[in-house]
């Protein structure tokens, strides 16, 4: 049993995001032996051959974003008998300190209140098992789910990422380093409907190919969430060395992030993503300072840039990244591109006249056309379930 919030309340989009959440259930279902997958009653029901694997289809339905909750269990009659049954087989005695039976019903063909329901499921429990009933802190809770002439009994309930399915806002392009902060900026956007591609420059061959591994595995956990992640990579290291050449070692950074962002706009157009995403943070270090934002995005005027984590402290954007489970591959050591030849002095405050004065120097069209032809992109995709 597949629940969800936010997509339910779309008025007439509700059709577009059930249909988009159903689809992507499916795909990151594939290989777990589903028979079929069912939208009604306000809810998406899977069912599963003989020899399918629930337990493991929930853990993946459970990451899929517009999924507030999952349940995994049996489907019965909806017969007070069928129900005491089920429950009765969900806990084993020993297996529960206290518990508590909750029925929810939704135009069922079921003649009885919840309440009615809870009170007899919940005696025959106790006359199987003798355990307690807590209403207020149960060990373990059995939900019983009743909608039309069906009825679903299960015991956990598994929490989703909540949000709206993947895609149906549209393609987004963010800037994934392989740090932290970056990878928690995609999956908020993408939390939020977006189709996210990632881009990522690296700066081979001045660099190892350590990035760009531990951005492929960084997609890898992403794509749990949103099924699919295309990566784009593209070499930086041509236009840092000019940069390093012609401009003041104290803006370099800016630089570097300017030309990121002109690189990410021309990639954002070819690809149609409507926006922009990083992963700064206000005041976490010298390039993200306000000053320095409005100075690195003025470099893309056209662009829309969204910067999801900007008022969250860092520590809260680890918690996010511990839940993603994005943050043991990001603190692995790799080889960032920014590091080399990085400023002992940055630029805190640089203004932009200074900075269009240094980047006169350069001929920036041309370096984001040769960055641009080094371009490479993959596909990363969530693989089957091995059965
Ligand atoms: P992160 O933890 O995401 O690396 P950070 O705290 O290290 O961020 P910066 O290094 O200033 O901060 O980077 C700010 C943002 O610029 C990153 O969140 C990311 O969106 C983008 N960015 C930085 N380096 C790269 C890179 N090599 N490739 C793509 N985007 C990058
Ligand atoms: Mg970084």
């Amino acid at each position: 049993m597949v629940h969800y919030h936010e997509v339910g309340l779309k008025g007439r989009n509700r059709d577009f995001f059930e249909g988009t959440l159903a689809r992507n259930i499916k795909r990151a279902l594939r290989g777990t032996g589903y028979r079929r997958v069912r939208r009604g009653f306000g809810r998406i029901s899977v069912e599963f051959e003989p020899g399918g694997d629930a337990a493991a289809a929930a853990q993946r339905a459970a990451c899929v974003f517009g999924v507030a909750y999952v349940g995994h269990g049996v489907r019965v009659e909806p017969a007070l008998d069928a129900l005491a049954r089920a429950a009765v087989t969900l806990m084993p005695p020993g297996s529960f300190s206290s518990f508590a039976i909750r029925a929810r019903r939704s135009y069922s063909s079921l003649d009885l209140s919840s309440r009615e329901i809870n009170v007899a499921v919940g005696q025959a429990v106790v006359d199987a098992t003798g355990g307690p009933v807590d209403l207020d802190d149960p060990d373990a809770t059995v939900h019983i789910e009743l909608f039309g002439n069906t009825a679903a009994v299960y015991r956990e309930r598994l929490e989703g990422p909540g949000g709206l399915p993947a895609g149906v806002s549209g393609r987004m392009l963010a800037l994934l380093s392989g740090g932290i902060d970056s990878p928690v900026a995609a999956w908020r956007m993408a939390r939020r409907g977006a189709e996210v591609e990632c881009l990522h420059f690296h700066g081979q061959p001045f660099t190892d190919p350590s990035s760009v591994r531990q951005v492929t595995d960084i997609c890898g956990v992403l794509s749990r969430y949103q099924l699919a992640v295309t990566l784009h990579l593209v070499p930086l290291g041509d236009v840092q060395r000019e940069i390093v050449t012609h401009a003041p070692s104290s803006l370099r950074t800016i630089l570097y992030r300017r030309a990121m962002l002109r690189i990410a706009a021309a990639l954002a157009e070819q690809r149609e993503a409507r926006a922009l995403v990083t992963g700064d943070s206000l005041g976490q270090v010298a390039s993200q300072t306000i000053e320095n934002l409005a100075t690195i995005d003025a470099a893309v005027p056209g662009a829309t840039v969204l910067r999801p984590l900007i008022g969250m402290d860092k520590q809260e954007i680890i918690d996010d990244a511990l839940r993603i489970g994005t943050y043991a591959l990001s603190v692995r050591p790799y080889q960032d591109c920014c590091v080399l030849f990085e400023p002992r002095r940055p630029a805190t405050r640089a203004h932009p006249d200074i900075v269009a004065g240094a980047e006169s120097e350069l001929d920036v069209d041309a370096l984001v056309g040769k960055a641009l032809a080094g371009l490479q992109t993959q596909e990363v995709t969530l693989p089957p379930v091995d059965r």
